[in-house]
């Protein structure tokens, strides 16, 4: 089998959260959210009590909105997107511009700030590193990571800081292309961008869920399931029975050699 491109998910096939359960993931949001608002005082956007629970309860009603839609139409709503909304809301941007605080700037700063908590949390599997490093070596084989998350920023940020970042031809998200897997689009874009379409046969994408399988598959990508221990609840079911299993991600490395 000659690979020439391997596009693997972030969460949960390259990165883990420790002690995973959705009670921790709306714990760092919600720690995070706090953050934000805090940060807004600090710099005197937001300073009154009732306009602070304002803040927070617009946010979390647009957050639970745009959750429920992306599930729906693949389109991915960015949390810059989310806080962008929120400051028109609250009416905030002539406070902000007569602060001489660019707009742009400040809600690339509170997406960062709200972020930071799961930031902390991601950490590479045991063989990851290990991994993607052997890959590399291999000549003329392109490597790319796909990821669905809404802050672009938070999925370079953890790659940087684990000195892998370097190691990616492309990284892609879905809040920077604006769907989400599976939708087949962000996949023939990841591909094309790898200079590799018309190759999707001699591509593998390596994920742990439905929407990296079922979605690579569509556009005729080899697929990988990398089996994870926790399971959330409502997970989607892959219908399809034609790709390969990996508990563990070094084992990748074996399928690219046979
Ligand atoms: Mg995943």
């Amino acid at each position: 089998m000659s690979i020439k491109g391997v596009v693997f998910d972030f969460g949960f096939t390259l990165f883990y959260f420790k002690d995973v359960s959705l009670e921790k993931y709306l714990a760092c949001y919600n720690k995070g959210l706090e953050e934000s608002i805090k940060f807004l005082r600090n710099i005197r956007i937001l300073n009154d009590k009732s306009r602070e629970m304002e803040f927070k309860s617009i946010f979390i009603d647009r957050r639970n909105q745009r959750f429920k839609e992306s599930r729906i139409t693949n389109l991915e709503f960015t949390t810059l997107g989310i806080f962008e909304h929120v400051l028109d809301k609250l009416d905030l941007s002539s406070k902000i511009i007569d602060n001489l605080i660019d707009f742009k700037d400040l809600t690339k700063k509170l997406a960062d700030i709200y972020h930071s908590y799961e930031e902390r949390e991601w950490i590479p599997f045991p063989k990851t590193i290990y991994t993607l490093d052997q890959l590399s070596k291999i000549n003329d084989l392109k490597i790319a990571l796909l990821s669905n998350h809404p802050h672009h920023n938070m999925i370079v940020n953890i790659l940087k800081k684990h000195h892998v970042y370097h190691l990616f031809d492309v990284v892609l998200t879905s809040a920077k292309f604006g769907k989400r897997k599976p939708d087949p689009s962000i996949f023939l874009h990841i591909i094309k961008k790898m200079g590799l379409t018309g190759q999707e046969q001699n591509c593998f994408m390596c994920g742990d869920e439905h929407a990296d399988i079922v979605g690579g598959h569509a556009i005729g990508l080899k697929t990988i399931l990398c089996e994870r221990a926790y399971k959330f609840p409502s997970e989607k079911e892959i219908k399809i029975s034609d790709y390969f299993n990996i508990s563990e991600i070094s084992e990748i490395l074996d399928l690219i050699h046979e």
